[in-house]
């Protein structure tokens, strides 16, 4: 049994994520802030005749992730999905720091919590997966003006990736971040790429092979530079 938690799992790319991990045959802990969204999304996907169970973890709440991790017995796969504020009403000469400070502690900050409580979990996997979904947006490359919350929590969080993945090499933890692409969600607004294939980009790397790559950067199954 492969047991994945999706962070931001109740509606957008992580459902979908949700969705898809659950038609390979994985048990999903469906997770969301608030836990009636994650019951009512968990709920819909078991109507699919998916293993979808839910629960409440709010990334940006040390407590939330601790009770969390208290609650879960076995974890093979780590995905984190939920991010906030992709402030393109804001420039980085004028941002203001409270919207990137509460980005951060969603963006980046969530995504090291978890990792960091559920690390004993995911050292007793035989296949254990970490995936950061992160976006091209934040690739040194490409980056101009404008979005600094998010670019900049997803540049760090790019940057945690390669760490991870250094220091957990050693047990067999392949950690990557993913770009879905551009998305029509709640986030990426109209005219994106179908929810589905956003979230296909995601799951490649949470159903790695144990010598697929890690500390790397995709989307689609193809490297994006950093
Ligand atoms: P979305 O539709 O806005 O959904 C965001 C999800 O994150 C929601 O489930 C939301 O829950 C959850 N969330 C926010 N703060 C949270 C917290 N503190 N704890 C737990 N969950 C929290 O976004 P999306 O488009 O699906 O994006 C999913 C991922 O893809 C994000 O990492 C995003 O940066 C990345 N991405 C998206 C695009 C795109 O075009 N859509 C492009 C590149 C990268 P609530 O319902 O409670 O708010």
């Amino acid at each position: 049994m492969t047991v994945s938690l999706v962070t931001g799992g109740n509606r957008g790319i992580g459902k979908e994520v949700c969705r898809q991990l659950g038609r390979l045959g994985h048990t999903v802990l469906l997770s969301a802030r608030d836990g009636e969204a994650a019951e009512e999304a968990a709920g819909g996907l078991r109507a699919e005749g998916l293993d979808v169970r839910a629960l409440t973890l709010d990334v940006s709440d040390a407590d939330s992730v601790g009770r969390a991790a208290r609650e879960v017995g076995e974890l093979d796969v780590l995905v984190n999905n939920a991010a906030i504020h992709y402030d393109t009403w804001q420039r980085a000469t004028t941002a203001d720091l409270a919207v990137v400070h509460e980005a951060a502690e969603t963006n980046l900050y969530g995504p090291w919590r978890c990792v960091q409580a559920f690390l004993p979990q995911l050292r007793r996997s035989a296949h254990p997966r970490v995936v950061n979904v992160s976006s091209e947006a934040a690739a040194f490359g490409s980056m101009g003006a404008g979005t600094p919350a998010y670019t900049t929590t997803k540049a760090a969080l790019n940057a945690l990736t390669v760490m991870l993945a250094a220091e957990l090499r050693r047990d067999g933890v392949l950690v990557n971040a993913v770009c879905p692409g551009w998305v029509a969600t709640d986030m990426g607004g109209p005219g994106g790429r179908p929810v589905e294939d956003g979230a296909q980009s995601v799951v490649w790397a949470a159903v790695l092979a144990d010598d697929g790559p890690s500390g790397g950067f995709f989307r689609d199954g193809r490297p994006l530079s950093w």
